[in-house]
């Protein structure tokens, strides 16, 4: 029987948000690929968030297998390339997919037998035919199927269970996005056409799985219209219909407040809340991310779309971006009043990150702003957890001081603790607060991580060095504040 490799690399030490404890998930789309292989083949997998694939000599910790095949995401892919090298050294054949091999296939096709782009419901079992038949292609293109050509294909979550015993899983409802915010990969990857999961299908695989920990694996699950808010609110209805409650969250955008009647149904199916892209609280900032999402609601309704979440016992988690243009040294103190003042249970962030082939992307590079080039090595800075560009409206010193208020005002000391009293309060659900508490617990981790990032890049001299060359001036670098560099 011929054996199969599974791996989800990721770089020893580093500390992101998969390491959100409570919601730590498995690789779904291994899952997926497990499910789609057709014929008599042996899996195994490695995740190496929790074992490594290869050892600190670049030496594979597995016995040669017939297919090994890698994901990644583009801060993974430089560990994805080493692995990918050991295994072709041992005579593997190497497929790679996910986010980044799709959106550069020219470069992982210089390390891997096969590149995979887009999404492999209908081509991967023609790619394991190929494989059989030695005629395995360079590249396949699985394009973005209508997703009720897959109906009651499920991931195959035991088999990852019983190698890892993770808590949480994912399910996939929609694709896709009509909207183009300048900095997300969701269009690029996924499409612009809202892509979703018939209903009825996606309660068959709740119904199938037993896992009760899950995230809805999509950017918008409520969707862009009202026949999309409708199919979101007969999911959860159906959920509630039919008892399958579960332990549950997942991200849609604030115009969800105003439909009480979905609202009841996710608090009755087990939601624990939602995560929502708020961004920035400037409407000039919003302009140039083209996040007409917001631009569309105004930030001084989000208040009251809080207040209504609440009031259906669900706790909100609000995702920023912090380092865009047009976010002055102000936009730290401006951020932390907002979270506080509208009672966001949960705040996380990302560092604005030109991820490849993105809008923003093109706009950066154009204007010679990205210092992280040394391609692929610096894509494991391109995780939103670093700086990778140069920022136009503050300095490095104003970023790391911003940051750190940040932090000092609303996870460190008895913050937390303050939060999560207030969220009780404002939600009347001790349950929910408590996931909010410990998502906020762990976020701290990750923070810390964050500043010290910040730290080696101020330290590492990188982020000025050629910026002074090619602007012929000559600065020294400003000293930190004490509690930053201390
Ligand atoms: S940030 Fe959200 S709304 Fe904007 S393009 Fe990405 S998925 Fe769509």
């Amino acid at each position: 029987m011929k054996k199969m490799m599974l791996i989800n690399p990721h770089k020893p030490g580093r500390h992101g948000e998969e390491s959100i404890t409570v919601i730590v998930q498995m690789p779904l789309n291994l899952a997926y690929i497990k499910a789609l292989t057709p014929g008599d083949w042996e899996f195994d997998v490695i995740d190496e968030n929790i074992e490594l694939a290869i050892d600190d000599n670049g030496e594979l910790t597995f016995a040669p297998v017939d297919l090994v095949c890698i994901t990644s995401v583009t801060y993974q892919s430089p560990r994805a390339y080493k692995i990918a090298t050991a295994c072709k050294r041992k005579g593997m054949t190497v497929i790679m997919g996910g986010i980044h091999a799709s959106v550069m296939p020219e470069e992982a096709s210089k390390y891997v037998d096969t590149v995979f782009i887009g999404e492999a419901e209908e081509v991967w079992p023609r790619v394991i035919k190929d494989f059989e038949a030695g005629k395995l292609k360079k590249v396949y293109d699985g394009g973005l199927p209508p997703l009720n050509l897959m109906k009651r294909v499920f991931p195959d979550r035991e088999f990852l269970r019983k190698k890892y015993n993770y808590k949480f899983s994912s399910i996939v409802t929609t694709k896709g996005c009509p909207n183009y915010c300048d900095f997300c990969s969701v269009p690029t990857f996924q499409g612009r056409k809202f892509r979703e999961r018939p209903y009825e299908d996606v309660l068959e695989e709740l119904a199938a799985t037993d896992y009760k920990g899950l995230m809805l694996a999509e950017d918008n699950f409520y969707g862009h219209g009202k026949r999309s808010n409708e199919r979101a609110r007969n999911l959860f209805k159906g959920m509630v219909e039919r008892n399958l409650q579960k332990d549950w969250l997942g991200f849609t955008a604030l115009n969800i407040s105003q439909d009480k009647e979905t609202l009841d149904y996710m608090a009755k199916s087990g939601c624990f809340g939602m995560l929502m892209g708020i961004e920035s609280t400037n409407e000039t900032v919003l302009e140039k991310m083209n996040k007409q999402v917001n631009l569309k609601l105004g930030t001084e309704s989000y208040y009251d779309c809080i207040q209504k979440i609440h009031d259906a016992g669900l706790v909100t988690w609000g995702s920023v971006v912090f380092g865009a243009d047009g976010d002055g040294k102000d936009s730290f103190k401006r951020m932390t009043d907002f979270i506080l003042e509208n009672n966001i249970d949960i705040l996380t962030f990302g560092i604005n990150c030109p991820f490849p082939k993105t809008q923003l992307y093109k706009r950066l590079d154009s204007e010679k702003r990205i210092f992280r080039k040394n391609y692929p090595d610096d894509w494991e800075y391109y995780d939103t957890a670093h700086v990778v560009h140069r920022l136009v409206d503050m300095t490095l010193e104003d970023f790391i001081e911003g940051m750190q208020y940040v932090y000092d005002h609303i996870y460190a000391g008895d913050n937390l603790r303050k939060r999560f009293r207030n969220s009780i309060k404002t939600t009347n659900n001790p349950r929910n607060s408590m996931f909010a508490f410990r998502v906020g617990s762990d976020w701290q981790q990750v923070f810390d991580q964050v500043l010290e990032n910040l730290r080696l890049l101020y330290d590492s001299g990188d982020y000025y060095k050629d910026y002074y060359k090619s602007n012929s001036v000559s600065v020294s670098k400003k000293p930190l504040v004490e509690s930053i560099t201390t």
